[in-house]
């Protein structure tokens, strides 16, 4: 079994010992249900190359399943299982009613161009497909590392294509271009989740008072692991709409670090030019990438790679608070020792939610067939202009034409996600630090997440009456 697999595992029957559970329910809530390993030939070239491909569908206790799909040349089998078992806890937590899920194609998209990903990903629907492993009430993929909005435009073209008709067919998955099917604010919503997280834990006077911390996250001082679609967009808001300072950042080719603060946009223009963040300017080079981790900073954000704090680097982490923006970017031996020292560790589960959490509105969308705001922008806004001439007559006073606009807007799609995402979020957040706050012998929030599943999912076993 791979260390990332243990892990979740240790973590599950760690939060298990607090439930008082039959041991039958916790072992059929713990096993991965369904797991489809592939192999199939492309040709690449003039040659055919064999592509070694999974989907696992972790729990089946609501539908569809749910989660990502992953391309990387370390993609195995233990790895797939471990993120679909995520993804069911991931769900329950933030009360998206999916099962989880988790695909893996194991190759370097590095290696491949444009067209013969296409022919990879399209093989591989079809194969999903083939065993039923895909469908908007059976198992709906999304992007992960590695892929992204492309790949899942070329997932629901061969789905239609083999479905013509089928009503719902676009709900077959999530993370598409808004062009095909897809919603406003999904390629940001996994970052913007991190960075509402993050916010509300900060938000409490008497959790920073035990970190040393002020409340508030402006002027808090970040570093980033990875600027991929998770990375970049929580390092974006978080410097733009949170005033935090980013004082280094990493990415394959190495590590950054300015203790007055990095301008992601201007750092993103950098690589582009010249195709690396190293040597931007005002910054220094760090020698290796990873010394992102140990740098002095309020709040770290790993958010590449699992297994990336262990037990060897873990006591040189000087955060206060690490939210595991990435899966598992902390072993739980790791976890173990960061939470013996009093530091905060916001876990994956919770704090990456929030790119399920919009794909399952994209989903409604989908089967809406309709844009979100579209019934009631214009309503909202002639009844506030109403009232806002009401008052003019009332006072005697006119109101700006800017702050009018401001005041009578009525909501657009982008507006009502990231609404939808933020009380998400937050309420979430709630959930889970009350359980740690109720429960005295729980004293991490990792745990206080686990109870909160699997509180949720075993209610939906107890209801069908399986279990006594
Ligand atoms: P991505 O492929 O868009 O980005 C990952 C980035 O990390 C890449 O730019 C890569 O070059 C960089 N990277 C890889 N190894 C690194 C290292 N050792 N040091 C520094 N940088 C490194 O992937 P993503 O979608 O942003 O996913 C990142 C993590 O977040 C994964 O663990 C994924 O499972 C998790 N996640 C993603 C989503 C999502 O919506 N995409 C949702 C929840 C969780």
């Amino acid at each position: 079994m791979s260390n990332f697999l243990e892990s979740v595992n240790t973590n599950f029957d760690k939060a298990a010992a607090h439930t008082g559970l039959p041991e039958g329910l916790l072992n059929q809530i713990k096993a991965c249900n369904s797991v489809y390993q592939m192999n199939f030939p492309v040709k690449i070239g003039k040659e055919y190359k064999v592509i070694e491909a999974y989907r696992v569908q972790h729990s089946q206790h609501r539908l569809p399943t749910k989660g990502g799909i992953r391309f990387s040349q370390k993609v195995n089998q233990d790895e797939v299982m471990a993120l679909a078992t995520l993804m069911t806890y991931k769900c329950a937590i933030v009360d998206v009613p999916f099962g989880g899920a988790k695909g893996g194609v194991k190759i370097s998209p590095r290696e491949y161009t444009p067209a013969q990903l296409q022919k990879i990903t399209r093989r591989y629907t079809a194969e999903l497909i083939r065993k039923n492993f895909i469908g908007p009430g059976i198992d709906v993929p999304a992007p992960d590392y590695g892929t992204g909005a492309r790949e899942m435009a070329w997932i629901l073209d061969t789905y239609m294509q083999f479905k013509g008709g089928e009503i719902d067919a676009a709900g077959c998955v999530t993370g598409k271009p808004v062009t095909q099917h897809g919603i406003r604010g999904r390629g940001e919503a996994t970052g913007r989740g991190v960075y509402y997280g993050v916010r509300e834990a900060v938000s409490f006077k008497d959790d920073m008072d035990k970190l040393g911390l002020t409340t508030g996250l402006a002027g808090k001082t970040v570093a980033v692991q990875g600027l991929g679609n998770v990375g970049f967009h929580a390092a974006d808001i978080f410097q733009k709409e949170g005033d935090a300072i980013i004082v280094s950042v990493a990415e394959y080719e190495g590590a950054i670090y300015n203790e007055k603060g990095i301008d992601i946009d201007a750092l993103m223009k950098h690589r582009k030019k010249t195709g690396s963040i190293l040597d931007f300017p005002g910054a220094k080079n760090m020698k290796q990438r990873k010394q992102v981790l140990e740098v002095e900073c309020d709040i770290l954000i790993p958010a590449a790679l699992e297994n990336q704090i262990r037990i060897d680097n873990v006591d040189r982490v000087k955060a206060k608070i690490v939210a595991e923006a990435a899966n598992g970017p902390v072993t739980a031996e790791a976890a173990e020792k960061l939470i013996e020292r009093g530091v905060m560790v916001i876990p994956d589960m919770y704090i990456n939610a929030g790119g399920v959490t919009v794909s399952y509105f994209e989903w409604l969308k989908n089967l809406s067939h309709m844009r979100f705001g579209r019934m009631e922008k214009r309503f909202n806004h002639n009844t506030y202009m109403n009232l806002v001439g009401l008052v003019e007559r009332l006072t005697g006073k006119t109101i700006g034409a800017k702050e009018k606009d401001f005041l009578t807007r009525g909501a657009d799609e982008i507006d009502l996600v990231r609404s939808g995402l933020e009380e998400t979020m937050i309420s979430s957040y709630h959930q889970i630090r009350d359980i740690k706050k109720r429960k005295k012998k729980v004293t991490d929030l990792r745990t206080a997440a686990f109870i909160s599943a699997l509180n949720k999912i075993s209610s939906d076993y107890l209801a069908l009456g399986i279990f006594p």
